[in-house]
């Protein structure tokens, strides 16, 4: 496979707004792209992140993610875990250090706890899953002797009901469960992660507050992005970081924490003593310019930002075979066409065409 072969894999799904013209510019594209040393794109940033999207199906339908009725992948065009190894492998060689694993929901593909093996022997210490909790508990333990290091459970609210309301199934006594699980399994500090929407669970960020205070767990705030499958996304159901953290900071009083350079979350403990929460404001105080992740979704694309149609095959490559150096490549040319930012708020933005549960989050 030739240079050329792996440039004709840079695809644009459809045309965006943002999508910068190389040939215009008068340059070759990849002209200055560095092919050796960390990945790093045309603004400076190195990427070492990287969460990988292990299915695009889901126990769940949350409102905010998902439509009730969804058209998924055949299982013929998902990534095997040998191939997701394999890319693994190579994207350790390019500097990688963290892995995430997400989906759709990761544990509802099977065996997962061979994934980890496997790339825990690639050489990754900071491994970590992103899961609704649905199917944790009776695992947790597997995935922690496996190498699994870290753990975000999503939880949108802390009452029954409304936890069916928004997640459409499920069940909120498993999840809490599941949380318990992760910590006897001392994969700890547990992260749960809250979406909060306006009129349908932001009475609910004092409870919130108050679960963080009373168990240690860090509760994540993440404001609504347009990346819902319905395409029903507007501003009038966002809640942004700055109002959450105002209604909090007036009842306990709370104190910034280093964020270690390029984590999404502003985090926060509380002044009195009593845990840590974190606000994640990607859409009114976008953290583009410390961004340095890439994710691989499902079906083997990999994609530079959420916000980006651009999608550059892996599986292709693989599958055509191609070498690992080709696969090396492709990662550097996805990371080198990177946007310097999401554009949310500017306004030609158009919602990427594929939803969240199909990305990976
Ligand atoms: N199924 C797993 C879960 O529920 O955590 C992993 C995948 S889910 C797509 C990953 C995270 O994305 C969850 O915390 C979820 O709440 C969040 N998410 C999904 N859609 C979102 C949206 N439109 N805006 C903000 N966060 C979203």
């Amino acid at each position: 496979m030739t240079t050329a072969d792996v440039t004709a894999v840079a695809v644009s799904v459809r045309p965006h707004p943002r999508v910068r013209n190389d040939s215009a510019a008068g340059h070759d594209a990849y002209e200055s792209m560095p092919t050796e040393g960390p990945l790093v794109d045309r603004y400076g940033r190195v990427h070492t992140d990287l969460r990988i999207s292990v299915t695009d199906r889901c126990n769940l339908r949350c409102v905010y993610c998902m439509d009730e009725d969804m058209t998924f992948l055949p299982r013929s065009a998902l990534l095997t875990y040998e191939e997701i190894e394999r890319l693994s492998r190579v994207a350790f060689g390019l500097g990688i250090t963290a892995l995430r694993l997400t989906g759709g929901e990761p544990l509802v593909r099977k065996d997962l706890v061979q994934l980890v093996s496997k790339l825990s022997a690639v050489g990754y210490e900071d491994l970590a899953l992103t899961t609704n909790g649905m199917l944790l508990a009776p695992i947790v333990r597997s995935l922690a002797d496996a190498g699994l290091r870290r753990v975000n459970v999503s939880c949108d609210s802390l009452r029954p009901d409304r936890f069916n309301a928004i997640r459409r199934r499920g069940d909120l006594s498993r999840v809490l469960k599941a949380m318990d699980a992760v910590e006897a399994a001392g994969l700890l500090p547990l992260k749960v992660n809250v979406v909060i929407l306006r009129g349908r669970n932001d009475d609910e960020i004092l409870d919130f507050a108050r679960f963080a205070r009373d168990t240690g767990r860090v509760v994540r705030f993440i404001e609504f992005m347009p990346l819902d499958a319905s395409g029903q996304w507007d501003r009038d159901q966002l809640v942004s970081g700055r109002e959450i953290f105002e209604r909090i900071n007036d009842v306990w009083s709370l104190t910034p924490l280093e964020n270690g350079g390029s984590a999404p979350a502003e985090r926060f403990a509380f002044t009195d003593g009593g845990g840590e929460i974190g606000l994640i404001s990607s859409v009114t105080q976008p953290f583009c310019g410390t961004c340095n992740r890439l994710r691989l979704t499902s079906d083997g694309a990999v994609r530079n930002c959420l916000f980006s149609d651009d999608e550059y095959s892996l599986r292709d490559i693989l599958r055509g075979g191609g070498s690992d150096d080709d696969a090396a490549l492709v990662f550097r040319k996805a990371v080198w066409q990177k946007f310097p930012g999401h554009a949310i708020n500017e306004p030609n933005f158009l919602q990427p065409a594929r939803s969240m549960s199909m990305i990976g989050g």
